[in-house]
């Protein structure tokens, strides 16, 4: 009997139609745990960023510090020289040119306690980071945990859900299961429509009525001469 197929068919179709939509969820988990993962990794760039440009204010400060020490000590020498100069000339010149090097030690010293207070700027905002970041690393553990979670479950209602269709194959013809199933797997979803009105359930294009009356006869499979389709009367 063409009915009795065609309800055979109707449940077996419900059971794709979840299968369908559980089988995009779960193509969808993986893009998921990706996005928490890039989250967490944005973080922890931004944090090691952080530690890069304290390291590199550092060195600056080293360097100044490392002039300022030599221009003390030029500044020292001169000071001895002072004492042994004959000419007001050279002691002028002299007193000058300690002049101009205390003048710059002054900069120096201005620029590396701006920096001393950069570092620690920036130290206590690495705190606060490491601080988001931990908390952040136990969101994403607890919310790729529940992303596993919910694959599993999809997976065993996937499974629960094919050994029903299993049990409900046998009963239906083998051609037609194969064409139904090729209009499937092209379609994506419903190979089987009911004729609603005097249109295809599945493409909505007026039939002719022909077919309608077919249709209405139950007595073989219809197909849809716009999508390919089976099409069946509404019970
Ligand atoms: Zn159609």
């Amino acid at each position: 009997m063409v009915q009795e197929q065609i309800n055979i068919l109707i449940k077996l179709q419900k059971i794709d139609t979840e299968l369908y939509k559980l089988k995009g969820e779960k193509a969808g988990k993986p893009a998921e745990k990706e996005s928490l993962k890039e989250k967490f990794d944005q973080l922890s760039q931004a944090l090691k960023d952080r530690e890069a440009e304290v390291k590199s204010v550092q060195l600056k400060r080293k360097e100044y510090e490392i002039d300022l020490e030599s221009k003390e000590k030029e500044i020292k020498k001169y000071q001895t020289q002072l004492l042994k100069i004959k000419t007001n000339k050279e002691y002028l010149s002299l007193q000058k040119e300690i002049a101009g090097l205390k003048a710059d030690n002054a900069v120096l010293e201005d620029s590396i306690l701006e920096l001393m207070e950069k570092v620690d700027k920036i130290k206590s905002e690495i705190a606060g980071q490491k601080e988001r970041l931990s908390t952040e690393e136990k969101k994403v553990k607890q919310e790729t945990e529940k992303i596993d979670r919910e694959i599993k479950g999809i997976e065993e209602k996937i499974s629960t859900l094919e050994k029903e269709k299993a049990e409900l194959c046998p009963d239906i013809e083998k051609g037609l299961l194969a064409q139904y199933e090729r209009i499937l797997k092209v379609k994506g979803e419903l190979a089987l429509v009911a004729v609603i009105g005097e249109s295809c359930g599945g493409c909505h294009r007026v039939l002719p009525p022909q077919v309608i009356n077919e249709a209405r006869m139950k007595d073989k499979i219809i197909i849809c001469d716009f999508c390919s389709r089976l099409l069946y009367w509404p019970q």
